[in-house]
This record gives C-alpha cells, sequence and structure tokens, in this order.
C-alpha cells in the first residue's frame, strides 16, 4: 500500500506567508527592544552632569525603557559614550563594546565623543567613531537633557525599523 500524499502549498504562497510572518517578528521584536534599553555608561569627562541631569526625575528616562543604567557591559545593550575619549582610553572603549552582547547600540553624547570637540590635540580621540559604530550622535557642549532624549527616541526609531534576526550568520 502506498504512503498517502501530502497536499503542498504552491511556493508562491509560502514564501507570502514565510515573509508576513518575518515582517510582524520584525515589528514585535523592534517594539519590544525599543523599549527596554539597558545603558552602560562610560563616562569621562564633564558631560558627566548632564548624564545625571538627564537620568533625574523630571526627566524620566523610564518612559522610554532606557532609566536603568547597568554597570556591566554584559547586562547592556546600550553603550553610551558620555564625554572626551583619549587614545589611551581607546583601547578600554573598545574592550567594553566588544563584551556587549547582540544586539548592541552606541550614542555619542556631546561633542566631544562626537568628534573630539574643540580638544583639537594629540591627545583626545576625534570622535569615537574611530573606535565603535555609532549610532546616533548628539551633539552639544554638554547636550541638554532634551536634546539626549531626542537621541533616544531618534535611536528607537532606528531600532523600530531595523531587522531583527533570531539567528544570525554567526550562530
Ligand atoms: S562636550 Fe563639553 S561638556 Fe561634554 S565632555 Fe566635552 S567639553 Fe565637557
Amino acid at each position: 500500500m502506498s504512503a498517502p500524499t501530502i497536499p503542498i502549498r504552491p511556493e508562491s504562497q509560502k514564501t507570502g506567508a514565510f515573509e508576513y510572518i518575518c515582517t510582524r517578528k520584525d515589528e514585535l521584536i523592534g517594539w519590544a527592544r525599543k523599549f527596554s534599553l539597558f545603558p552602560y555608561p562610560f563616562v569621562t569627562a564633564c558631560c558627566a552632569m548632564e548624564f545625571m541631569a538627564v537620568s533625574s526625575t523630571p526627566y524620566d528616562t523610564d518612559r522610554f525603557g532606557a532609566a536603568l543604567p547597568r554597570f556591566t557591559p554584559r547586562q547592556s545593550d546600550l553603550l553610551m559614550v558620555v564625554g572626551t575619549v583619549t587614545h589611551k582610553q581607546a583601547p578600554i572603549l573598545l574592550k567594553v563594546w566588544e563584551q556587549m552582547c547582540e544586539p548592541k547600540w552606541v550614542l555619542a553624547f556631546g561633542v566631544c565623543a562626537t568628534s573630539g570637540g574643540f580638544y583639537n590635540n594629540y591627545a583626545a580621540v576625534q570622535g569615537i567613531d574611530r573606535i565603535v559604530p555609532v549610532d546616533v550622535y548628539v551633539p552639544g557642549c554638554p547636550p541638554r537633557p532634551e536634546m539626549v532624549i531626542d537621541g533616544i527616541m531618534k535611536l528607537q526609531e532606528k531600532i523600530a525599523n531595523q531587522q531583527h534576526l533570531i539567528v544570525n550568520d554567526r550562530f
């Protein structure tokens, strides 16, 4: 007796359904991830005062799910580089970034982290994008808390619109 034939849907229908599921999956994971950011503050200089202001009650970064800084890179997904980075600190910054799990994002907080600012000299790194990939640049010296919040919202937008692979080519 021959085995029963299992009906197979046309290839086009299978592909359409798969794409639909993937799109919905990206939307769902993007929505969840954009409201569960765990920042690692890499704080080196005077922008730290502004970081404290952003983290204080009136600005309420909990609205964006980004209120709980983690002081270990292994539990963080948002590296906030706050202040001037010198060439001596560059390997440390790179190590912190490497220790963060995927997916991860980087925010350059202030003009020094963004471009070296007015420290155009042999000691300061002229922008942290020479060391780690940056997702959002927040200008200002120091940036106002509203600008930082705007940067976080821009990052949320980016996260919501990106593809969220559950398994990537490294695993
Ligand atoms: S951007 Fe201005 S406030 Fe921030 S670390 Fe540089 S000099 Fe200090």
